[in-house]
């Protein structure tokens, strides 16, 4: 009891008021004007910090700068990915490291403004919001990217039930420590953070406008293919976050009523073939029926449906993880 009392407290004095968390990949050019961005608004507020540079396999020399960097700030850290992983991974790395009270994530490219930090510092810690995402009202984007993004953002909205947030995507954002140590961003699902911390049941999700920079250095990561696997992700999570841990309520809902609704039209068409011929009409055989097709493709899809949702309990079931949640407070 004493010694976590201890660790705590040496926690506390030892954790900065802020980790900045950046991931990039080949961003050589921005890096020290980013560093030294970062470092006057720190100073400028008094706070403590540490940035903390993810570099997801770069192939130029940011590397080489990021441990420049390193030396002459003892506040600059490092991590370096031997390959390219993505964003996400990147993200997640950076969070398990981040010892600050608040976190603040932000892309490298210098679109991100670190003059944004003492605002969403604040939002943080005095309105005590667990995460303030940054909305780039103003975007300095092609057309072609800013079109889709507001479609993206309204199914977002809809789908995860944050209605608030206009720009789930914007990589600059806060958080409350205890938030990044509680979620997972795997995959690309850094652009859905915000619903993975709902689904953690962090609830209190804020916005703030921010400024958007139009790129100085180097060129864009993501192509349209952004728009694709987004929507993917989003219902991955929608699945997961709803039926992740009773898959059979899904799957045996869907499974039964196609089942059932096949089932019935083949009886209808049977009965109706049987009533002719006992009464002496004309009639069809049953294989001659379109909607005798239609009813064994329902009842045979319906049967697959639950017996992946069969499949889907056994996993569940085997999941190590499977009786994890998320306690806020015991006493
Ligand atoms: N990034 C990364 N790994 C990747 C792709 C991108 O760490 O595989 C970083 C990138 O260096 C930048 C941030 O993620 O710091 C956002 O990327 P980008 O600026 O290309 O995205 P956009 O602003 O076009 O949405
Ligand atoms: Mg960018």
């Amino acid at each position: 009891m004493e010694e976590e009392i201890m660790t705590q407290n040496t926690e506390s004095v030892s954790a900065p008021d802020i980790s900045v968390v950046v991931p990039l990949y080949n961003e050589e050019e921005s890096l020290p004007e980013l560093e030294a961005w970062i470092e006057r608004v720190m100073q400028a507020n008094g706070f403590t910090y540490e940035i903390i540079f993810v570099n997801d396999g770069s192939s130029d020399s940011s590397w080489h700068v990021i441990k420049d960097l390193a030396a002459r700030n003892p506040a600059v850290h490092g991590i370096s990915f031997r390959r390219n992983y993505g964003k996400s991974p990147a993200l997640n790395t950076g969070f398990a490291k981040a010892k600050g009270r608040v976190v603040i994530t932000m892309d490298a490219d210098l679109q991100d403004s670190p003059d944004e930090i003492p605002e969403l510092y604040r939002m943080i810690v005095d309105e005590r919001f667990d995460l303030v995402s940054g909305y780039k009202q103003k975007r300095y984007d092609p057309l072609s990217k800013t079109i889709p993004t507001k479609l993206f953002n309204a199914t977002a909205r809809r789908v995860s039930g944050i209605k608030n947030l206009h720009d789930f995507n914007c990589g600059l954002k806060a958080y409350r420590r205890e938030v990044v140590k509680h979620i997972e961003v795997y995959g690309d699902m850094h652009r859905y953070i915000p619903y993975l911390a709902k689904l953690a049941g962090f609830s209190r999700i804020g916005e703030k406008v921010v400024q958007h920079r139009a790129r100085k250095y180097g060129k864009t990561k993501f192509g349209l293919d952004r728009f694709v696997n987004g929507y993917l992700d989003l219902a991955t999570l929608w699945f997961t976050g709803k039926f992740g841990g009773k898959p059979m309520h899904f799957f045996g809902l869907m499974g039964s009523l196609m089942f059932l609704l096949g089932f019935i039209a083949a009886a209808i068409v049977g009965t109706v073939k049987l009533y002719r011929m006992y009464h002496g009409l004309s009639y069809t055989l049953v294989t001659d029926s379109p909607y005798f097709y239609l009813a064994l493709t329902m009842m045979i899809l319906g049967s697959q449906f639950f017996l992946a949702g069969f499949i889907g309990e056994l996993v569940a079931r085997n999941s190590p993880r499977r009786n994890d949640y998320e306690i806020d407070e015991t006493i």
